[in-house]
């Protein structure tokens, strides 16, 4: 039953539930009104984001959206709080899986197609792809300065544009001229799937089950048998050394002696070596070239000179004898079943072992000598641990992941590849003499296919060049994100004054290389941090806290929550549910639903609301107002600490449990009577209060949830309160004027509503029936007094406690009813 009065108002808001459909409509508004467009003359302070380009060759998954939204999240936030905000769209296209598609789809090989047609292919995948991406983000709402592909500070970027490969050749040719970059032949890591060189810092580690094999060898000396166990018995051409531990007493006697090894036949030297463990296999150990790390380490440390079994492609080659051809996996196959036929293998046994794999094709890393371009690292090391101390880190416990990779680095970084689509090394080698050409900043070379910029050597004067083949690791292209996108190329004063950029914003899985190199990068070019801040995010997982994949068949595609509930059904669930500091977050299609509720909630709670008129003056607070108006206060700050943190989550919960469980439930239920002036039994002045305090709360939370929320919010903004965008307004500041200490009283004033209702449930009295009996609130509530008797329809209330306490029903502590 509406009460006399309630008739006169009507809602302004129309539509009577939130419609995710308004969300493109609001994208295209914001597009229109170039709402986000970076101005690069503004006298705001810069507040840069160095998104993360995604790799485009897969659609954007669900890791990839939540991360994005809360990137987005930062950046509005910032541009509320007063900051000229640089948050710039970037694709990167470089490298290993474009090539790889390009493979598949043309069903051509890479290595035997002409370079320029097979670029060219890359680009056609590339231009799909990207497309395809980049509409993802847009549905996400992400607030990015352009969406255009173009060359200026907060255009939209591309990895493979010939301005960002400037950039990265920029970089070497300075390292180059500044002697931090050698040529060496060196063994490196090297996957046999992608055919290319691989850092350290591509390598990733599995356990794995493996067969230990423990294979009989012969003294040459004494003739005596000895037992070696290996994993991989396909090596044993390459064995070079057979070592034991000092301390193990079974074998002294073998120092100095030769082993020979079986099948092959040749004799190796036995010595004493701390490295050989006597509780693993037999105590005696083999190595080869190479098996794992250790035996790159020991072959270096004896200088024994090692002897490659494993080509390119990744079968053994002529070292290996008969088994020249084979895969690693067929020759270790052919291999056991010649030892066995011969009876030389003494037992075998299951062991789990960790195992190195390539980052990308998951392949087991193989160790092959290879000359290659390393950039200085290792001597750097200390340097680069000291400005990592000045970068702060949200949350700050991610920091050691970084710290103890930097502990770890042992070799300079190789940062040359044999691939096609990346950007190419700008050198050219005389073919006259040793002279190597490095040519000038200033654009982007393609020494595959064009000559250097000289006519002649000026050693030799010969005219004939060859140009380098090889590229650059795609890692060397992405270490200098932040240094593009701060107008490096094109406005060196705006990047000077803007430098280091303000945040970097990355997944834990890529420290060690996206991270990192920029790091090494940064500290080469400007002794600097790259960063002021660095916001490491977990990942998303399912239900079960699963690593989601395709493969495991319990991914979730972003796209299709879009598509059932909304961008912003998505948004309002990052935030509620992630927390920087709590590790991974769990995502399922009942979890944002569910978290969706609020968006509905706080519709409806604006619609409401909108029934009222706005007033500025004449108005009058009644007690209850002060008390919600306060709790706004504090709401205000708490929401601002927690966007500087980092974390949506803190502003995302306090909003939904001011805007609900405190705001809807309880003062809007008790302001109710004096907004409609019910029964007309309040002061016009009190009543405008009411009016004043409702909307002040509500245009307040649209502006706190809005970097969350940004559709919903805009949409119920422009609806009622200006025909400018919520975005671009100031954030909330705390307002002294409104402290009041009436809001200590909340949580008695929660306590008492809540007792009454549950009185009137038990009774199955409904909410707006009267409560025929005499009902004691505590006495600080006694303010609230005529709120309250009209929310709850209380015919006799008083303050304090009965005098005849045993003979009432005590409802909550300090409230009793008179039955
Ligand atoms: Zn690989
Ligand atoms: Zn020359």
């Amino acid at each position: 039953m509406k009460a006399k009065g309630e008739f006169l108002f009507r809602p302004r808001l129309k539509k009577k539930s939130w419609e995710p459909e308004i969300e493109t409509h609001i994208f295209k508004k914001w597009l229109e009104g170039g709402l986000y467009i970076f101005d690069e003359k503004s006298d705001k302070p810069l507040f840069s984001i160095d998104t993360p380009p995604p790799y485009v060759n897969t659609p954007v998954h669900i890791g990839q959206a939540y991360t994005y939204v809360w990137m987005d999240v930062f950046a509005r936030y910032r541009r509320m709080a007063g900051y000229n905000v640089l948050f710039p769209m970037g694709l990167d296209k470089n490298g290993l899986p474009v090539e790889v598609q390009t493979e598949k789809t043309f069903n051509i090989s890479m290595h035997e197609t002409p370079r320029e047609e097979f670029i060219q292919k890359c680009e056609i995948i590339l231009t799909e792809s990207g497309d395809r991406s980049l509409d993802t983000f847009k549905r996400l709402g992400l607030s990015c300065n352009s969406w255009e592909r173009e060359h200026r500070i907060g255009g939209r970027y591309e990895t493979d544009d010939p301005e960002y490969r400037r950039l990265t050749q920029e970089t070497f040719i300075e390292f180059w001229k500044n002697g931090l970059v050698y040529e060496d032949e060196k063994t490196t890591n090297y996957c046999t799937v992608c055919q290319t060189t691989i850092s350290d810092a591509e390598v990733e580690y599995e356990e794995e089950k493996t067969t230990l094999n423990y294979i009989r060898f012969k003294v040459k000396e004494t003739g005596e048998d000895i037992i070696i166990a290996t994993t991989r018995p396909e090596l044993l051409c390459s064995c070079r050394i057979v070592l034991f531990n000092p301390d193990d007493d079974r074998y002294p006697h073998l120092e100095g002696k030769h082993a020979i090894v079986p099948i092959h036949g040749h004799a190796v030297e036995i010595i004493a070596h701390p490295y050989a463990k006597p509780e693993f296999g037999s105590g005696l150990v083999m190595v080869c070239s190479f098996g794992d790390y250790s035996d790159v380490r020991i072959l270096r440390e004896l200088n024994i000179e090692p002897v490659f079994a494993i080509d390119r492609t990744g079968r053994m080659n002529e070292n290996a004898g008969k088994y020249k051809g084979l895969t690693v996996d067929e020759a270790r196959e052919t291999i056991i079943k010649d030892l066995n036929s011969q009876d030389l293998i003494t037992k075998q046994e299951e062991i789990q072992q960790r195992r190195p794999l390539c980052w990308r094709s998951k392949n087991p890393v193989e160790f092959v000598p290879m000359k290659e371009l390393y950039l200085e690292q290792v001597r750097f090391k200390d340097d680069i641990l000291k400005i990592s101390d000045q970068m702060t880190f949200f949350a700050p416990e991610n920091k050691q992941i970084l710290i103890d990779w930097i502990n770890s680095v042992d070799i300079d970084w190789v940062v040359s590849r044999r691939r096609y689509y990346g950007t190419e090394v700008p050198l050219w080698y005389c073919k006259g003499c040793s002279y190597i050409y490095v040519p000038e900043p200033g654009r982007y070379y393609q020494p595959w296919r064009e000559r250097p910029p000289i006519e002649k050597c000026p050693e030799c004067g010969c005219t004939e060049f060859r140009g380098e083949e090889r590229t650059f690791d795609t890692w060397f292209d992405s270490a200098t994100s932040e240094v593009y996108i701060l107008g490096y190329l094109w406005n060196k004063g705006f990047f000077k004054r803007n430098f280091p950029c303000s945040l970097r914003p990355q997944g834990k899985e890529i420290v060690r290389n996206w991270l990192y190199f920029t790091l090494l990068k940064s500290h080469h070019l400007f002794k600097a941090p790259p960063f002021e801040n660095v916001w490491i995010h977990m990942h998303v997982v399912d239900e079960e806290g699963r690593k989601m994949s395709k493969s495991a068949g319990n991914a979730i595609d972003p796209q299709d929550i879009i598509d059932k509930f909304g961008s912003e059904a998505f948004r309002i669930w990052s935030g509620l549910e992630g927390n920087i500091t709590r590790g991974d977050i769990r995502c399922s299609f009942d979890r944002i639903r569910g978290n969706s509720k609020f968006l509905t909630k706080l519709w409806n709670i604006a619609r409401f609301v909108s029934s009222f008129p706005q007033v500025f003056d004449d108005y009058e607070l009644a007690p209850l107002d002060k008390m919600i108006l306060s709790e706004l206060n504090d709401l205000i700050d708490e929401c601002r600490k927690g966007y500087e943190e980092m974390n949506a989550f803190i502003p995302a919960n306090a909003i939904r449990t001011f805007t609900w469980s405190v705001f809807a439930d309880h003062c809007i239920e008790a302001a109710k009577s004096r907004a409609y002036n019910s029964g007309g039994r309040f002061d016009a002045k009190l009543q405008r209060g009411a009016w004043y305090t409702l909307h002040e709360c509500l245009r307040t939370i649209l502006k706190i949830l809005a970097p969350i929320c940004p559709f919903i919010t805009e949409a119920i903004w422009l609806e009622l309160y200006s025909d400018e965008s919520i975005h671009i307004q100031s954030f909330p500041e705390k307002n002294p004027e409104l402290e009041s200490e009436l809001r200590e009283l909340l949580s008695k004033f929660i306590a008492f509503n809540n007792a009454v209702w549950r009185y009137k449930k038990e009774k199955k009295v409904a909410l707006s029936q009267s409560v025929p009996a005499t009902v004691y609130a505590p006495e600080e509530l006694e303010p609230f007094g005529e709120d309250v008797t009209a929310m709850h329809r209380i015919e006799s209330l008083r303050f304090g406690k009965p005098e005849e306490k045993n003979r009432m029903q005590e409802l909550a502590e300090g409230t009793f009813i008179d039955e």
